[in-house]
């Protein structure tokens, strides 16, 4: 076997997902079609979790990056908590069998239902990013007659160095509360008869790969620990937040979470607490493709195109940030060609890749977009009225439908057709 990723690679010429040949399951199951590894989240989930077992944590899975019930439910299995940012979310965790202690609830926007729901739900910590926010909890939290646990989200102002869209930590991002204003927001919190500091987050963005960053702020966030406790508040979860990266290329090197969990666990140790992390891409990005079909090729002076089935609809990634996405044949190809990887979408912008070199295929032959596990289908929407994908998960040399492909019903779900007398 010729690996790209774990679980993912060529055999004798084909393209396999754990023991199963992917051109089969897109005979069966037609394309665009989402295909993930049981074993490949398992894997990721022991790579990441195991990497922290010297203290009492909380590995809450990122809900947004992959929220199929059934991914969460085999997550889950193997102890995973859940971080959301919806009620939405938190209905599919539990949906899923994961327990509400479990649960944090993340968002700059929560509304008072969301707060509630998540309340009557007994999660296990609201992650607060404005004080504004937090006066709304604390008069929810008494109509409800529960005490709401919170951590304030810090931004603890350190560069993240990935892409601006998914850096989140800076001064300038809308995310969180700025480190010199925390301390105040925690000195309020305390004062309110409904709300419970218990805990710090911080979360400083997405695809991160050099890991120093998150040391800068485990440090800064352990300071506040120190502070808050000297105040009399009895914090004892220590949130880092999510956001180690994957690698997007087979053969590029990434991040183990063991040299993440060197700089952070020191931290936790010394200040007693309990750890929670929140990965999302790292446990779900390698973890699952798209399998698309090759419909035509067209040329033109300039260029050659690749026009497949999937469209920017199906995986927005590279639309929405030109993000890298390695795409493959189904079968082995011994000479590549520069071609521009195009959806059906009616926007320019439904490219998957530009000038890339890939093997010269045939129209009919299967595509596979690697990396699409995260922030793939979660990101999918029904724009030109495409049906959205089916969803598989392989397991050793068989696959279950862990959601079927959208119906033309599904299309037009709660709309109403006026009468026009
Ligand atoms: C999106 C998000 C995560 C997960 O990010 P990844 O980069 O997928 O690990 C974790 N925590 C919060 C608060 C988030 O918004």
């Amino acid at each position: 076997m010729r690996t790209l990723f774990p679980f993912i690679g060529y055999r004798d010429g084909e393209l396999f997902i754990e023991k199963l040949l992917v051109k089969k399951i897109g005979k069966e199951m037609g394309t665009p079609l989402y295909i993930y590894s049981k074993k490949a989240f398992e894997y990721w989930y022991k790579e990441f979790d195991s990497a922290f077992s010297d203290v009492e944590r909380v590995t809450a899975f990122a809900v947004k990056s992959c929220s199929n019930i059934s991914v969460l439910r085999l997550l889950g299995s193997m102890g995973a908590g859940a971080d959301t940012v919806s009620a939405g979310e938190i209905f599919r965790a539990i949906t899923a069998g994961i327990s509400p202690n479990k649960i944090v609830f993340a968002g700059i926007g929560k509304r008072a239902d969301e707060m509630a729901y998540a309340l009557s739900c007994n999660i296990l910590i609201f992650n607060i990013e404005s004080e504004s926010e937090l006066y709304l909890l604390n008069r929810v939290a008494e109509r409800i007659g529960k005490v709401a646990n919170i951590s304030v989200r810090v931004n603890p102002d350190v560069n993240p160095k990935t892409h601006p869209y998914i850096s989140t930590g800076l001064r300038t991002s809308k995310f969180g509360i700025e480190y010199e204003k925390a301390f105040d927001v925690y000195m309020k919190a305390k004062e309110l008869k409904w709300i419970e500091p218990v805990g710090v987050h911080f979360h400083i963005g997405s695809q991160i790969l050099d890991i120093s960053p998150f040391e800068e702020a485990t440090s800064k966030i352990a300071d506040l620990v120190k502070v808050l406790r000297d105040k009399g508040l009895s914090i004892s979860y220590f949130d880092a937040g999510g956001g180690l990266g994957i690698n997007y290329k087979p053969e590029e090197p990434y991040p183990q979470t063991e040299s993440l969990a060197k700089k952070i666990v020191p931290y936790v140790k010394s200040l007693d607490c309990k750890l929670i992390t929140e990965p999302g891409r790292r446990i779900s990005g390698n973890s699952g493709l798209l399998l698309t079909s090759l419909l035509f090729i067209k040329e033109n002076e300039e260029k050659k195109f690749y026009i497949v089935d999937a469209g920017m609809n199906d995986c927005m990634r590279p639309a929405l940030y030109q993000a890298y996405h390695h795409i493959v044949s189904s079968v082995e190809k011994e000479r590549t060609e520069k071609v521009d990887v195009v959806g059906p979408v009616c926007e320019t912008g439904d490219i998957f890749a530009k000038d890339r070199d890939i093997g010269v295929s045939n129209e009919g032959d299967y595509l596979a977009i690697l990396s699409a596990g995260a922030y793939g289908f979660t990101m999918s929407s029904n724009y030109n009225s495409r049906l959205r994908p089916a969803e598989v998960l392989v397991s050793g040399n068989t696959y279950t439908v862990i959601r079927d492909r959208d119906t033309f019903g599904d299309l037009i779900k709660g709309e109403k057709i006026i009468d026009i007398g």
